[in-house]
């Protein structure tokens, strides 16, 4: 069968399943560069218009496709998708919304992360606070380090975003190497694993792909959950997950959530994620966000009193990643004004947050200021175009409005051109989803609030 034809089936029934404006933002601009066949299995390599809308096309659609495709050809389908880089309609959207974080890695030899090379070496235990909300994943990686491989094997680590893992992660990789100068580690985020392992087939360098995997000392796979409903990098995964166990090699996985938990995970394999010891790391208590912001203290050389460390530690709950942030733009607020960082300076840095939080801001400016961050107008958010491009950053300017202004969803509809409010909630949310899972979207979407509230 013709790919052309292929590919017309799959969108043909997509166009059914799905609602006509999912339908014609996420699927329509999709292309099939090629279907290829490999060692058994097939690979549709398919062109997405941007990073971010792959990031879409993998949180939501992943799954439909690659059925669709499997019912057609009759086997194993794997999806390749691919940034491509010479649609200059999307050219516009394209610059400030999608950095080439999301763009597949380039296939980097693979060596040279390998051992210490690929460990972030400020990512140690020295850095890292132990507290009540770690204490017990800490406890478990010192028993990995004393006996790797044999304790807990795998170490299966989760919790939500910025609480530590890759942290950790990494500071068990420099304790191993520390004390075992010659095991070969692995570091590799999940989602670099499935993009190499289909690069590795497109070239034909699978062998190669799987012994280097196969035959190290300890592997760290970082958020192993992107692996979800991708079934060839489950079962490639499986294998080597095997292989490394039998041979008493260490492994160590994290994840945002446990392994039960993942959607659209093969159960023999969520069940070897849970044959060792699975632990937790929940967000900083007070104490813990104090300790925090005292090490970051010392990292920076920075000093701040008590009173005014107390009082970010009160004022910042909700993961570590936030608290360093925060503390950072309070150090360079003091820089700013060549003053000392004290209860005054925090308060200050506080009161203009919470100012900035309440300044009055007009809806149409939002839609002003957030058409313009991506080259649109105003009109265009609320007319009727469809283009994926368009329809997001319209999302966006819906999500700002609910966000920032708490505006009814009704009032939201009837100033993007008189949509049903339905219409109004569904943009929210979504924007919602994508920008808790994607740093690319968060970044957008802080520096549109600055230009809103600058
Ligand atoms: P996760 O992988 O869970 O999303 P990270 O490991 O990337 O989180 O941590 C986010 C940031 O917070 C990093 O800069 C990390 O160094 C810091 N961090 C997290 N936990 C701790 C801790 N217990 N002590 C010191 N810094 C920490
Ligand atoms: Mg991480």
């Amino acid at each position: 069968m013709d790919p052309k034809e292929i590919w017309s089936s799959v969108v043909a029934e997509l166009e059914v399943a799905l609602s006509n404006v999912n339908f014609s933002t996420w699927i329509k601009p999709l292309k099939l560069d090629s279907l290829a066949e490999v060692d058994g299995r097939y690979i549709a390599t398919i062109f997405v218009p941007s990073g971010f809308h792959q990031q879409i096309i993998e949180q939501r659609y992943y799954g439909k496709i690659q059925a669709s495709l499997k019912k057609l050809v009759g086997d194993q389908v794997e999806l390749s998708l691919q940034v491509s880089q010479d649609d200059t309609s999307q050219a516009v959207s394209e610059t400030p919304l999608f950095a080439t974080a999301q763009n597949p890695p380039a296939s980097s030899s693979s060596s040279d992360r390998a051992n210490r090379g690929f460990l972030n070496p400020r990512l140690t235990f020295d850095s890292f606070v132990v507290g009540s909300s770690n204490n017990f994943a800490h406890a478990a990686a010192q028993g990995v380090i004393n006996n790797p491989g044999r304790k807990y094997n795998p170490l299966f680590i989760y919790g939500g975003v910025g609480l530590g893992k890759t942290h950790l992660m990494h500071a068990i990789g420099h304790a191993l190497l520390d004390k075992y100068p010659d095991y070969t580690i692995l570091y590799i985020p999940a989602e670099t694993f499935a993009n190499e392992l289909i690069s590795s087939l497109q070239s034909k360098r699978t062998s190669s792909f799987k012994k280097r995997y196969r035959s190290c000392d300890v592997l760290l796979v970082d958020d192993i959950q992107f692996i979800s409903g991708k079934e060839f990098t489950q079962e490639e995964f499986f294998h080597t997950f095997n292989e490394l166990y039998m041979a008493e090699s260490q492994i160590i996985l994290t994840s945002d959530r446990p392994p039960q938990e993942i959607p659209r995970v093969e159960e023999r394999l969520s069940s070897r994620f849970m044959g060792g010891l699975t632990v937790d790391i929940q967000p900083p208590d007070y104490e813990m966000r104090v300790g925090i912001l005292q090490q970051k203290m010392s990292e920076m050389g920075v000093e701040m009193s008590p009173k005014a460390l107390e009082l970010v530690a009160d004022n910042v709950s909700t993961n570590v990643r936030e608290l360093e942030g925060i503390f950072r733009r309070i150090v360079a607020l003091a820089e700013s004004q060549n003053q000392a960082v004290d209860v005054g300076l925090v308060s200050e840095f506080f009161g203009i947050e919470k100012q900035r939080k309440s300044k009055r801001v007009r809806p149409t400016s939002i839609i002003a200021k957030t058409a313009n961050y991506y080259d649109y107008k105003s009109s265009d958010l609320k007319g009727k175009s469809r283009k994926a491009p368009i329809a997001m950053a319209r999302h966006i300017a819906m999500y700002l409005m609910k966000t920032e202004l708490d505006s009814p969803y009704e009032r939201i509809g009837e100033l993007f051109g008189g949509r049903d409010h339905t219409t109004a909630m569904h943009g929210v949310e979504k924007v919602g989803g994508i920008v808790r899972s994607n740093p690319q979207m968060r970044t957008e979407v802080s520096e549109i609030k600055d230009l809103i509230f600058s």
